[in-house]
């Protein structure tokens, strides 16, 4: 018998299934599995990118002073509250290793992201389920759920994959009713595509429980270089500063984002975009018959008869060449979701469910 063995929890946590990226045999591939912005990053954070090249020699600054300035800037929010990761995954991550360990309990809405269980599972902690109702995080419920062993509330605002959110005042309720010592975590990863929503920076301003999560990976269109920020309270702050890597973020991935942030006039137009096809595509659907609750994201949650039928339609997509993504593993296998691609990409989307329910190939 071998004594090399993980921490507790390790061996339960199921791997992480990503969005597909290809399909056997098929060559023009639309990728609408993982909410990327179909127009892709700013040029000006590829010219950043390529201004780093000659320094990759270079430790980065470990401070991320520069990107913590522009986000402050940009968003009304102190520098000095604002921590940068590798992908708002890594300030998941630093928080449940921070606040949550063996013996404490992590809670999540029911078809609440896969990152949460599994960085608590990473840190010891035990994930604790809270339900929805109608696909909407339920705040009575969330309480409900909560006990003193309760450290961290995790909840996507919007949520991901079911698009849908809660107002102000329902998350104002929920910060202030949390049990002493628990943080909540409103991770805003898709604020942009809401229009007139801070993703809850104005809790995370004025309470001592409230941290925000934000990302690249979605309207900036950086998925690919990994890149995130945190704002909370200072002491949180620090605390999550104490486990973060000297040189998590490389000075092209900061280079990028602050090019990005500051280009407005291209995230205006990728939001701009995103609103239109988004309406355009869930009317289409629901005039095939296929409904949606009102996304206020950049994708869609498609809901069909049930399971047989919801993986019909993503083989005969795929088969077109068409990856949308399947949300079994989040509890909802009746559903597809659909990333809103750019007015080509969600035309194609149409015709091939449409071609679907024809029976032609
Ligand atoms: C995509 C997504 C993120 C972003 O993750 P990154 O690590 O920043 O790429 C965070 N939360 C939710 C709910 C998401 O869907």
């Amino acid at each position: 018998m071998t004594k090399i063995t993980p921490q507790p929890g390790i061996m339960e946590i199921a791997l992480y299934e990503a969005g597909e990226a290809r399909v056997e045999g098929v060559r023009d591939i639309l990728k609408l599995s993982a909410n990327e912005n179909p127009f892709g990053p700013s040029p000006d954070a590829k010219e950043a990118i390529a201004a780093t090249i000659g320094q990759v020699h270079r430790y980065p600054n470990t401070d991320h002073g520069p990107l913590r300035r522009a986000i402050g800037e940009i968003h009304g929010l102190d520098p000095e509250r604002i921590i940068c990761g590798v992908g708002s995954d890594e300030i998941i991550t630093f928080l449940c290793q921070a606040f949550a360990g063996p013996g404490d309990e992590v809670l999540h809405t029911e078809h609440g992201f896969a990152m949460y269980p599994i960085s608590a599972r990473a840190a010891g902690a035990t994930p604790v389920v809270a339900k929805e109702r109608e696909r909407v995080a339920d705040v009575d419920a969330l309480l409900a759920a909560c006990t003193e062993r309760t450290k961290l509330v995790f909840l996507a605002n919007p949520n991901n994959p079911t698009g849908t959110m809660i107002g102000g005042n329902e998350m104002t309720r929920l910060a202030d009713g949390l049990p002493e010592g628990a943080i909540l975590v409103i991770d805003a990863a898709y604020a942009e595509f809401v229009g007139e929503y801070d993703g809850g920076a104005g809790l995370a301003t004025t309470r001592d429980n409230v941290v925000m999560t934000r990302t690249f990976s979605k309207l900036y269109g950086l998925g690919g270089l990994r890149i995130g920020w945190g704002y909370g309270p200072k002491p949180i702050i620090d605390v999550l500063n104490r486990i973060r890597g000297p040189f998590n973020l490389s000075e092209m991935q900061m280079a990028a984002a602050e090019a990005a942030l500051r280009d407005r006039s291209w995230a205006e137009r990728c939001i701009t975009e995103n609103t239109r096809l988004r309406a355009w595509l869930s009317h289409e659907l629901a005039a095939l018959g296929i409904p949606s609750d009102t996304s206020c994201a950049n994708f869609i949650l498609a809901r069909f008869a049930d399971r047989a039928e919801a993986e019909a339609v993503d083989l005969h997509l795929k088969s077109l060449g068409v990856i949308v993504r399947r949300v079994a593993g989040y509890g909802l296998p009746q559903c597809l979701r659909i990333t809103v691609g750019d007015e080509a990409g969600c035309k194609r989307v149409v015709d091939g469910i449409r071609s679907f329910q024809e029976g032609r190939p």
